[in-house]
Protein backbone atom coordinates (compact mmCIF):
# COMPACT_ATOMS: atom_id res chain seq x y z
CA UNK A 1 0.00 0.00 0.00
CA UNK A 2 2.94 2.26 0.70
CA UNK A 3 4.24 1.76 -2.43
CA UNK A 4 0.94 3.09 -4.44
CA UNK A 5 1.30 5.89 -1.76
CA UNK A 6 4.57 6.88 -2.82
CA UNK A 7 3.89 6.66 -6.71
CA UNK A 8 1.26 9.28 -5.83
CA UNK A 9 3.21 11.22 -3.65
CA UNK A 10 6.28 11.94 -6.08
CA UNK A 11 3.98 12.19 -9.25
CA UNK A 12 1.39 14.79 -7.46
CA UNK A 13 3.43 17.82 -8.15
CA UNK A 14 4.36 16.43 -12.56
CA UNK A 15 0.37 15.93 -13.15
CA UNK A 16 -0.65 19.08 -14.72
CA UNK A 17 3.12 19.82 -15.19
CA UNK A 18 5.09 16.71 -16.43
CA UNK A 19 8.18 15.94 -16.49
CA UNK A 20 10.46 14.21 -19.57
CA UNK A 21 13.47 13.79 -16.92
CA UNK A 22 14.47 10.68 -15.39
CA UNK A 23 16.47 12.02 -12.90
CA UNK A 24 14.43 14.29 -11.32
CA UNK A 25 13.96 15.28 -7.74
CA UNK A 26 11.78 12.21 -5.68
CA UNK A 27 10.32 13.75 -2.98
CA UNK A 28 10.18 17.49 -2.77
CA UNK A 29 8.42 20.40 -0.83
CA UNK A 30 5.85 20.55 -3.44
CA UNK A 31 4.44 17.24 -3.17
CA UNK A 32 1.40 16.44 -1.60
CA UNK A 33 -0.91 12.99 -1.45
CA UNK A 34 -3.59 13.33 -3.73
CA UNK A 35 -7.00 11.32 -4.98
CA UNK A 36 -5.23 8.34 -5.29
CA UNK A 37 -3.57 8.57 -1.72
CA UNK A 38 -7.28 9.08 -0.09
CA UNK A 39 -9.40 6.62 -2.46
CA UNK A 40 -6.31 4.45 -1.46
CA UNK A 41 -6.93 4.44 2.34
CA UNK A 42 -10.21 3.91 1.79
CA UNK A 43 -10.36 1.18 0.00
CA UNK A 44 -7.78 -0.50 2.85
CA UNK A 45 -9.86 0.88 5.90
CA UNK A 46 -12.97 -1.25 4.62
CA UNK A 47 -10.97 -4.46 3.64
CA UNK A 48 -9.51 -3.91 7.00
CA UNK A 49 -12.51 -3.14 8.95
CA UNK A 50 -14.91 -5.48 7.32
CA UNK A 51 -16.63 -1.79 5.79
CA UNK A 52 -18.64 -1.03 2.88
CA UNK A 53 -16.15 0.23 0.40
CA UNK A 54 -18.93 3.01 -0.26
CA UNK A 55 -19.78 4.76 2.60
CA UNK A 56 -16.17 3.95 3.66
CA UNK A 57 -15.20 5.76 0.65
CA UNK A 58 -17.38 8.58 0.76
CA UNK A 59 -16.28 9.12 4.33
CA UNK A 60 -12.75 9.74 3.76
CA UNK A 61 -13.32 12.04 0.86
CA UNK A 62 -15.61 13.88 2.33
CA UNK A 63 -13.29 14.49 4.85
CA UNK A 64 -10.64 15.38 2.02
CA UNK A 65 -13.09 17.23 -0.41
CA UNK A 66 -10.29 19.34 -1.85
CA UNK A 67 -6.84 17.71 -2.36
CA UNK A 68 -3.84 18.65 -4.10
CA UNK A 69 -4.85 17.91 -8.06
CA UNK A 70 -8.58 17.46 -7.11
CA UNK A 71 -10.81 14.68 -7.54
CA UNK A 72 -11.96 14.15 -11.26
CA UNK A 73 -15.45 15.87 -12.16
CA UNK A 74 -17.26 12.76 -12.11
CA UNK A 75 -16.50 11.58 -9.04
CA UNK A 76 -16.63 15.37 -6.90
CA UNK A 77 -20.51 14.92 -8.40
CA UNK A 78 -20.54 11.43 -6.88
CA UNK A 79 -18.78 12.28 -3.31
CA UNK A 80 -21.69 15.05 -3.02
CA UNK A 81 -24.52 13.51 -4.44
CA UNK A 82 -27.26 12.03 -1.71
CA UNK A 83 -27.50 8.60 -3.57
CA UNK A 84 -24.14 7.83 -4.63
CA UNK A 85 -24.84 5.56 -7.64
CA UNK A 86 -22.35 4.13 -9.62
CA UNK A 87 -21.72 6.26 -13.02
CA UNK A 88 -20.77 3.42 -15.24
CA UNK A 89 -16.73 5.03 -15.47
CA UNK A 90 -14.25 3.13 -16.91
CA UNK A 91 -11.35 5.79 -15.47
CA UNK A 92 -8.52 4.71 -14.13
CA UNK A 93 -9.90 5.73 -10.73
CA UNK A 94 -10.51 1.66 -9.80
CA UNK A 95 -7.16 0.72 -10.51
CA UNK A 96 -5.25 3.59 -8.47
CA UNK A 97 -7.36 2.76 -5.47
CA UNK A 98 -7.62 -1.33 -5.00
CA UNK A 99 -3.51 -2.17 -4.50
CA UNK A 100 -4.35 -2.72 -0.76
CA UNK A 101 -7.16 -5.79 -1.95
CA UNK A 102 -4.37 -7.59 -3.44
CA UNK A 103 -2.53 -7.93 0.12
CA UNK A 104 -5.43 -8.60 2.56
CA UNK A 105 -7.19 -11.42 1.05
CA UNK A 106 -5.78 -15.02 0.60
CA UNK A 107 -7.43 -16.49 -2.22
CA UNK A 108 -7.26 -15.20 -6.14
CA UNK A 109 -10.86 -15.45 -6.38
CA UNK A 110 -11.38 -13.44 -3.04
CA UNK A 111 -9.48 -10.69 -4.38
CA UNK A 112 -10.87 -10.37 -7.64
CA UNK A 113 -14.20 -10.69 -5.96
CA UNK A 114 -13.36 -7.54 -3.67
CA UNK A 115 -11.31 -5.93 -6.17
CA UNK A 116 -14.80 -5.74 -8.34
CA UNK A 117 -16.64 -4.86 -5.21
CA UNK A 118 -14.56 -1.95 -4.63
CA UNK A 119 -14.07 -0.76 -8.03
CA UNK A 120 -18.43 -1.03 -8.63
CA UNK A 121 -19.55 1.64 -6.48
CA UNK A 122 -18.20 4.04 -9.19
CA UNK A 123 -16.66 2.03 -11.67
CA UNK A 124 -19.09 -0.32 -12.82
CA UNK A 125 -18.27 -0.11 -16.47
CA UNK A 126 -16.69 -3.58 -17.69
CA UNK A 127 -13.20 -1.98 -18.38
CA UNK A 128 -13.38 0.17 -14.63
CA UNK A 129 -14.12 -3.06 -13.11
CA UNK A 130 -10.82 -4.96 -15.73
CA UNK A 131 -8.55 -2.19 -14.34
CA UNK A 132 -9.07 -2.60 -10.61
CA UNK A 133 -9.21 -6.62 -10.98
CA UNK A 134 -5.97 -6.48 -12.75
CA UNK A 135 -4.12 -4.61 -10.68
CA UNK A 136 -5.12 -6.69 -7.27
CA UNK A 137 -4.29 -9.50 -8.99
CA UNK A 138 -1.11 -8.52 -10.00
CA UNK A 139 -0.36 -7.53 -6.15
CA UNK A 140 -1.78 -10.61 -4.73
CA UNK A 141 0.14 -12.83 -7.18
CA UNK A 142 3.98 -10.49 -6.68
CA UNK A 143 3.64 -10.78 -3.19
CA UNK A 144 2.78 -14.88 -3.36
CA UNK A 145 6.05 -15.11 -4.68
CA UNK A 146 4.99 -15.40 -8.08
CA UNK A 147 8.24 -14.25 -10.54
CA UNK A 148 7.43 -10.87 -12.28
CA UNK A 149 7.21 -12.56 -15.83
CA UNK A 150 4.49 -14.75 -14.35
CA UNK A 151 2.87 -11.88 -12.68
CA UNK A 152 3.09 -9.99 -16.39
CA UNK A 153 2.46 -13.12 -18.48
CA UNK A 154 -1.06 -13.06 -16.34
CA UNK A 155 -1.54 -9.48 -16.84
CA UNK A 156 -1.96 -10.18 -20.52
CA UNK A 157 -5.34 -12.02 -20.22
CA UNK A 158 -6.63 -8.47 -19.08
CA UNK A 159 -3.79 -6.13 -21.70
CA UNK A 160 -2.83 -8.31 -24.23
CA UNK A 161 -0.27 -5.36 -25.18
CA UNK A 162 1.63 -3.98 -23.08
CA UNK A 163 2.82 -0.11 -24.05
CA UNK A 164 6.61 1.05 -24.07
CA UNK A 165 7.61 3.95 -22.18
CA UNK A 166 9.20 6.69 -23.82
CA UNK A 167 10.35 9.65 -21.49
CA UNK A 168 7.81 12.25 -22.50
CA UNK A 169 5.88 9.70 -24.85
CA UNK A 170 3.02 9.35 -22.69
CA UNK A 171 -0.44 11.09 -23.77
CA UNK A 172 -2.48 12.54 -20.73
CA UNK A 173 -5.39 9.44 -20.48
CA UNK A 174 -7.83 8.88 -17.35
CA UNK A 175 -8.97 5.71 -18.12
CA UNK A 176 -8.29 2.13 -17.19
CA UNK A 177 -7.88 0.84 -20.87
CA UNK A 178 -5.18 3.62 -21.57
CA UNK A 179 -3.24 3.58 -18.20
CA UNK A 180 -2.90 -0.14 -17.34
CA UNK A 181 -0.68 -0.77 -20.69
CA UNK A 182 1.51 1.76 -20.05
CA UNK A 183 1.49 1.00 -16.22
CA UNK A 184 2.85 -2.73 -17.31
CA UNK A 185 5.53 -2.16 -19.26
CA UNK A 186 6.38 0.17 -17.17
CA UNK A 187 7.10 -2.67 -14.75
CA UNK A 188 8.29 -4.81 -17.67
CA UNK A 189 11.29 -2.82 -18.53
CA UNK A 190 11.97 -2.19 -14.56
CA UNK A 191 14.29 -3.76 -12.32
CA UNK A 192 13.40 -2.17 -8.68
CA UNK A 193 10.97 -0.40 -7.37
CA UNK A 194 12.23 3.53 -7.79
CA UNK A 195 13.02 2.98 -11.36
CA UNK A 196 9.92 2.17 -11.72
CA UNK A 197 8.39 4.80 -10.18
CA UNK A 198 11.00 6.93 -12.19
CA UNK A 199 9.45 5.99 -15.18
CA UNK A 200 6.08 5.98 -14.48
CA UNK A 201 6.47 9.71 -13.51
CA UNK A 202 8.71 10.32 -16.90
CA UNK A 203 6.89 8.67 -19.20
CA UNK A 204 4.60 12.35 -18.79
CA UNK A 205 0.78 11.74 -18.85
CA UNK A 206 -1.58 11.34 -15.36
CA UNK A 207 1.59 11.39 -13.56
CA UNK A 208 0.27 10.58 -9.88
CA UNK A 209 -2.41 7.87 -10.84
CA UNK A 210 0.36 5.97 -12.75
CA UNK A 211 2.68 5.96 -10.17
CA UNK A 212 0.27 4.61 -7.37
CA UNK A 213 -0.62 2.08 -10.06
CA UNK A 214 3.27 1.13 -11.01
CA UNK A 215 4.02 1.69 -7.10
CA UNK A 216 1.78 -1.05 -5.85
CA UNK A 217 2.70 -3.60 -8.19
CA UNK A 218 6.20 -2.82 -7.81
CA UNK A 219 6.09 -2.87 -3.92
CA UNK A 220 4.76 -6.66 -3.88
CA UNK A 221 7.14 -7.27 -6.58
CA UNK A 222 10.54 -5.88 -4.98
CA UNK A 223 9.48 -4.24 -1.94
CA UNK A 224 9.62 -0.48 -0.90
CA UNK A 225 13.16 0.62 0.24
CA UNK A 226 13.37 1.17 3.76
CA UNK A 227 15.22 4.45 3.32
CA UNK A 228 11.90 5.97 1.56
CA UNK A 229 9.47 5.21 4.14
CA UNK A 230 9.81 8.07 6.92
CA UNK A 231 10.16 10.44 4.28
CA UNK A 232 6.65 9.64 2.27
CA UNK A 233 5.07 8.83 5.72
CA UNK A 234 5.94 12.03 6.83
CA UNK A 235 3.35 13.83 4.17
CA UNK A 236 0.21 11.46 6.00
CA UNK A 237 -1.98 12.84 8.60
CA UNK A 238 -2.90 11.15 11.47
CA UNK A 239 -5.96 9.55 10.61
CA UNK A 240 -4.29 7.99 7.42
CA UNK A 241 -1.23 6.67 9.67
CA UNK A 242 -3.95 4.61 11.52
CA UNK A 243 -5.18 3.24 8.88
CA UNK A 244 -1.44 2.45 7.00
CA UNK A 245 -0.24 0.75 10.34
CA UNK A 246 -3.16 -1.37 10.94
CA UNK A 247 -2.39 -2.57 7.79
CA UNK A 248 1.28 -3.06 8.54
CA UNK A 249 0.25 -5.21 11.71
CA UNK A 250 -2.27 -7.21 9.60
CA UNK A 251 0.02 -8.02 6.79
CA UNK A 252 3.42 -8.23 8.93
CA UNK A 253 4.65 -12.09 8.06
MG1 LIG B 1 -4.43 12.21 -8.10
Amino acid sequence: MLGAIIGDIVGSRFEFNNTSNFNFQFFAPACDFTDDTICTIAVADAALNGKPYKETMLEWCRKYPHPMGSYGGSFTRWIHSANAEPYNSFGNGSAMRVGAIGWLFDTEEEVLRQAKLSAEITHNHPEGIKGAQAVALAVYLARKGEAKETVLERMRDYYPTFTKPQLGGNPFNETCQGTLPICLGIIEISSEYEEAIRYAIAVGGDSDTIGAIVGAIAEAIWGVPDMMKPTALAYLPEDMMDIYTQFVEKTAK
